[in-house]
């Protein structure tokens, strides 16, 4: 038996692993407590690792759909004929239809995975569609197009300085069951009992009793889509209170205190149930606490306002003066500067718009919640292939089961994944990758998203199988059949330059980026090191840090402004027997994938849909039993548990499920349940072009 270190990409946590290794297998996992990240954190997610690795479900070579899209039934086949297959799909349809009848998709795991990092854009490039979608426009586009409007750059996210703030205050987060978004903090149930310990106090907003909540010093019930007038109110008496002292170099202040003097908190109380002398006496204990964060992430990025949201997030912690403060929320100082490098682009929004509902583009992006009408609506443009990769949008995005018979339309279907389910069931070819336990993994993202600067190299725990192929491979060689077949479109040194970068391995590109990033660090000293190199709490960096033209921070964006109208328009509350859906996640959920593990998905159940008792009272509805839950999209049937967890007229779902719906895929487990995304509603939109998951209004009745 052998002990070696290893690292869980699963979530954005990125925790340090110690792993028993015995006959080429992984037989045990344990946080590793000499992480200066991690500090020995491990979820039930992370133990795990192991049953992906060992999957019978997991794809081991490639393979090709022989029956129906309806009805698939697949055989093997190799690499070459594979590769060949895929490109000559892709390649044949952008000849005959142009670039853009060509959609891309890419999921959640890609920004999980170095190799999907280094060599993933280069197909997309390669395709070169307008057509380009991906998890961001269902997660967190409103934190990167702020952050575009204000820092200069879509990836310079204010992170809460977790380890030194006094106040912690949250809207719509979970961290004691994430460990955190936009903000890597593993080990979260421990960096919040020092919290406290010092007598700093937590915060939370949220219309679920969430773990978290259960957690925090305070929690308030706020209506689901309701967070943006709330927190309007709060910037509105920092402002009207005379508790603002922004620093030097931010514009637009009075602008913003004219914007929202109408957002009260008596307005504030009305919308949202949180009564007025709560937020007056919230605001003053975070303004006056001396260094303090305010977060917000899933439940006020994946509304109808979450630009909005995510915005006046920011100007609370512009205003108090807790940006760029220790203790408050500042931005990273990786050892590889994803930002300053320019090796993210710094973003742009509305360049152009989609073809059918001509919503705008961002970052090169159209939103998903689109994908299915460009498929489906014939007329020049019109979608006819795609390439998913690591993604299952048809369980994860809004209206998945039009999603899903759109995508069995197509002519053409690549996927990149490691698993039949419900969206690569739809594929000609499916292209499986080797596993994050057989490949090298060095944290591009969320390094530069940590509570703590640190560096840490992985290489891989396990040989690669043979046979398999890691995926920057697959990239590597789609990517260059592409540009074989399209010599005309891209000048023959652009295509040899192209070339040359795709044949460098993702661990050689790390190296290189280390040794000229002034951190003074390279693959190999990370390898002397490997449960990683503390480089220390976040440090003030502003105004240098901002990548905006002028190198100033525009507290009045223009295009926020102008959506506060909008808000105001959403005033009104939902009809009489409606009920806010929102969804919810578990611990042992990683988005829609694994629950096909038995280690994860045994226990209490947890598919239900959590309803108030008062709200099953009025409807005549018995604890336990199957109810019909009704959209303007779809409906579905489940199990209901009365629960006082949820706010009175909110109801929940977890998201990712709905497998057993499913036959014939891999996923199509025991764990019961159905998609929430049969009831989410594509046209519900924020501004930002990402979906509003929270607040869909719904009936739920007796079956
Ligand atoms: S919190 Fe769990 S899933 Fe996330 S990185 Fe850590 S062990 Fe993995």
């Amino acid at each position: 038996m052998a002990t070696t270190l290893g690292v869980c990409n699963l979530c954005e946590a990125i925790c340090g692993l110690v792993l028993e290794v015995e006959d080429g297998r992984v037989t045990s996992v344990r946080g590793n407590p000499d992480d200066p990240l991690s500090r020995g954190h491990v979820c039930p997610k992370g133990t795990a690792l192991p049953d992906i690795e060992q999957d019978p479900d997991r794809l081991r070579r490639p393979v090709r759909r022989v029956g129906p899209a309806g009805e698939p039934r697949w055989e093997e086949i190799g690499w070459d004929e594979a590769i060949e297959l895929a490109v000559t799909g892709l390649a044949d349809t952008i000849e005959r239809h142009g670039a853009d009848s060509v959609a891309v998709y890419l999921g959640n795991p890609n920004v999980h995975s170095l190799g999907a990092m280094t060599h993933g854009a280069q197909v997309a490039k390669a395709i070169g569609s307008r057509n380009t979608y991906s998890a961001t426009s269902v997660d967190q586009l409103p934190h990167q197009l702020v952050a575009h409007l204000m820092f200069g750059h879509q990836l310079l996210l204010p992170i809460p300085d977790l380890d030194r703030t006094d106040y912690f205050l949250v809207f719509g987060a979970n961290p004691m069951a994430s460990n955190g978004s936009l903000m890597t903090v593993p080990a979260f149930p421990e960096r919040l009992r020092s919290l406290k310990a010092r007598g700093g106090r937590m915060v939370l907003f949220d219309p679920r009793r969430t773990e978290t909540a259960k957690a925090a010093d305070e929690h308030h019930f706020i209506r689901p889509g309701t967070d943006a007038v709330v927190l309007l109110a709060m910037v509105n008496l920092v402002l009207s209170e005379g508790r603002a002292v922004p620093p030097a170099y931010v514009d637009g202040v009075d602008a913003v205190r004219e914007a929202v003097a109408e957002f009260t908190p008596e307005l504030a109380e009305r919308v949202s149930g949180v009564p007025a002398e709560v937020l007056r006496r919230v605001t003053t204990e975070y303004a006056e606490a001396g260094a303090a964060a305010a977060y917000g992430r899933i439940g006020v990025s994946t509304q109808q306002f979450g630009t909005v949201c995510v915005w006046a997030v920011n100007c609370l912690n512009i205003l108090t003066g807790n940006l760029d403060r220790p203790g408050g929320v500042m931005f990273t100082s990786p050892a590889i500067d994803i930002v300053g490098r320019g090796i993210i682009g710094r973003g742009h929004h509305d360049r152009w718009r989609s073809r059918v509902r001509n919503l705008p583009e961002s970052n090169g992006e159209l939103p998903v919640s689109t994908l299915a009408d460009e498929i489906l609506t014939p007329g020049e443009g019109q979608v006819r292939a795609a390439l998913t990769v690591s993604g299952n949008p048809v369980l994860s995005t809004p209206d998945g089961k039009r999603l899903g018979e759109a995508l069995q339309g197509l002519d053409f279907m690549v996927a990149v994944d490691i698993y039949l389910n419900e969206t690569t069931r739809h594929a000609d070819v499916v292209l499986p990758t080797t596993t994050a336990l057989e490949r090298d993994h060095y944290d591009l993202v969320f390094h530069a998203l940590a509570v703590r600067n640190t560096s840490r190299f992985t290489p891989a725990v396990l040989p690669k199988p043979p046979g398999a192929r890691h995926d920057w491979e697959i990239f590597r060689d789609l990517a260059l059949g592409l540009l074989a077949r399209q010599d005309k479109r891209h000048p023959l040194k652009k295509r040899l330059v192209t070339e040359a970068r795709l044949r460098l391995s993702p661990t050689r590109i790390v190296d290189l980026l280390l040794r000229t990033g002034g951190s003074k660090l390279s693959v190999r000293a990370l390898r002397k090191a490997p449960s990683g190199v503390d480089l220390g709490p976040l440090r003030p960096s502003l105004p240098e840090r901002l990548q905006t033209k002028d190198g100033r921070i525009d507290l009045a964006p223009e295009l926020v402004l102008r959506d506060l109208a909008r808000v105001r328009d959403h005033l009104q509350p939902p009809a009489a027997d409606e009920l806010l859906l929102i969804g919810r996640r578990h611990q042992r959920d990683c988005n829609s994938w694994l629950h096909n593990t038995r280690r994860l998905t045994k226990g209490k159940a947890r598919h239900q849909l959590y309803m108030h008792p008062d709200d099953l009272d009025v409807r005549g509805i018995a604890d336990g039993s199957p109810v019909e839950v009704a959209s303007r999209v779809g409906k579905v049937t489940v199990e209901v548990r009365a629960t006082d967890e949820m706010m009175p007229g909110v109801v929940s779902l977890p998201h990712g499920y709905g497998h057993a719906t499913s036959p014939g895929t891999a996923a199509a487990s025991e764990l019961p349940g159905v998609s929430i995304n049969d009831l989410t509603d594509p046209e519900r939109l924020d501004v930002s072009g990402n979906a509003a998951f929270s607040a869909v209004p719904v009936r739920v009745a007796a079956c």
